[in-house]
């Protein structure tokens, strides 16, 4: 399918093709569309909160109708016993990270596993304690490594190493990521990325920083709450150490879904490892047993606090299952084509307007399914204009318009919609 095409067809027909062609298509009909003067809207904004899955609803009553009938018995006896309700998510997460099942866990929310995460892999000394990350990070992310860094005595200003683009460019390359590195050599304790920049939507080649950490004797984490369920990842083969995720974006998980971590194998029974240590982390065997030491169970469950959030965790698997079933290479064979598709059709939009660009790396092995358009004036009006028209992206301060084509519910259709809209808006505005 040849989308250069356009120039002799019109947008919609080349949509309409794609759509016909799209394996994927009928994954939209298994979600619920937010409503705009009575009609689905354009849901661009799957990077931030993913799509309500149809099946949500029914997994939710059955775990509401099996503690109405059961009470504390569901524990062990209901449909989905609450007990282990947990290790459900490991096959599919493992899938979604490339990992092994002892290596993901779902549990807490990205934040605090990225606290309990640093306290087992952020161990700075004297000589080796800076963290190396990218600049202008999500800002949770920047509260957490900072108040590691003081809660350890050392000075965030000297511990932690933003890398910013250099002049004139919108993102970082690989080989300045690695400089920076080298540079501070051994005294970098950790190498913490996101997989996918939430700002700029670039994709970090993680094989070569984790390999760059562990070059200097760093230890390496990745941020995946916009990689997970968009881009290709192989965390054990990378050598990884850990990584944190949320579920609420790709994954359709909804609004403070259970997130998850992953800890490579080579520590799943490492008793040593500091961690801060809660029940369900405990040896299953002697969990119940109410034992006073503390036994860490093998693998990334050993990093559990509390036993599992199963109302929010019937959402989540409601979701992984339609991943499941979609395939990830058919999602992201439609997630390059389509984000293609939008950045040709922004393109055209935005036509001579030097004022306004994408961000986003162009090389599609540097980006998953989300493009960020920036804009020297005018950005909040049109974002605006676009929400009007039932066009839902996100607004991100001081300039950018963050849009992410979702390939498993989002269509050719929509993204022509959107770059006609576009159009039209900035037309308007001359
Ligand atoms: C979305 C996002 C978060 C959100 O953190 P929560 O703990 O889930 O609220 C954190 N970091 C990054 C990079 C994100 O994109």
């Amino acid at each position: 399918m040849n989308v250069t095409d356009m120039t002799r067809e019109s947008m919609p027909d080349v949509a309409a093709r794609l759509d016909e062609h799209d394996v994927l298509a009928s994954f939209r009909s298994h979600f619920h569309f937010p409503q705009h003067d009575g009609k689905d809207t354009k849901y661009f904004c799957g990077n931030s909160l993913g799509l309500q899955p149809k099946k949500a609803s029914q997994y939710v009553a059955e775990e509401l109708e099996d503690w109405r009938t059961l009470g504390v018995a569901g524990h062990f006896s209901s449909r989905r016993p609450w007990f282990s309700y947990h290790r459900w998510f490991a096959e599919p997460l493992a899938m979604l990270v490339g990992a092994k099942t002892h290596e993901v866990v779902a549990t807490n929310t990205l934040t605090v596993n990225l606290h309990l995460m640093m306290t087992s892999f952020y161990r700075p000394t004297e000589e080796r304690y800076r963290i190396i990350m990218a600049g202008n990070e999500f800002p949770s992310d920047r509260y957490a490594v900072e108040s590691q860094v003081r809660l350890h005595g050392f000075d965030p200003t000297e511990s932690m190493i933003e890398i910013q683009p250099l002049t004139g460019a919108d993102s970082l390359s690989t080989q300045q990521i690695v400089d920076a590195v080298n540079e501070h050599g051994s005294s970098v304790a950790l190498v913490l990325f996101s997989g996918v920049h939430f700002f700029s939507g670039q994709r970090f080649d993680m094989a070569e920083i984790a390999k760059a950490a562990h070059n200097v004797g760093a230890m390496v984490g990745f941020d995946l709450a916009h990689a997970i369920g968009n881009v290709e990842l192989s965390l054990h083969e990378w050598d990884v150490d850990f990584a944190v995720w949320c579920s609420y974006k790709y994954l359709n998980g909804g609004p403070g879904a259970v997130g998850g971590l992953f800890v490579h194998e080579r520590y799943a029974d490492n008793a040593d490892l500091p961690r801060l240590a809660g029940w369900w982390g405990n040896n299953e065997t002697t969990r119940f047993a109410m034992e006073h030491q503390f036994e860490p169970t093998f693998g990334a469950d050993g990093w559990q606090l509390s036993n599992a959030q199963v109302l929010q965790m019937a959402v989540l698997r409601a979701s992984l299952e339609t991943f499941m079933e979609a395939g990830l290479d058919r999602i992201g064979a439609k997630r390059d084509e389509l984000t293609g598709f939008a950045e040709q059709v922004i393109s055209n939009a935005i036509g001579t307007r030097s004022w306004i660009r994408i961000i986003t790396p162009a090389t599609r092995s540097d980006r998953g399914a989300q493009l960020s358009i920036l804009f020297e004036r005018n950005g909040k009006e049109v974002y605006e204009a676009l929400i009007a028209r039932g066009i839902v992206v996100d607004w991100r301060t001081p300039n950018v318009i963050r849009l992410a084509p979702a390939p498993l519910y989002t269509s050719f259709a929509d993204v022509a919609f959107l770059g006609s809209t576009l159009a039209e808006i900035l037309e308007g505005m001359k």
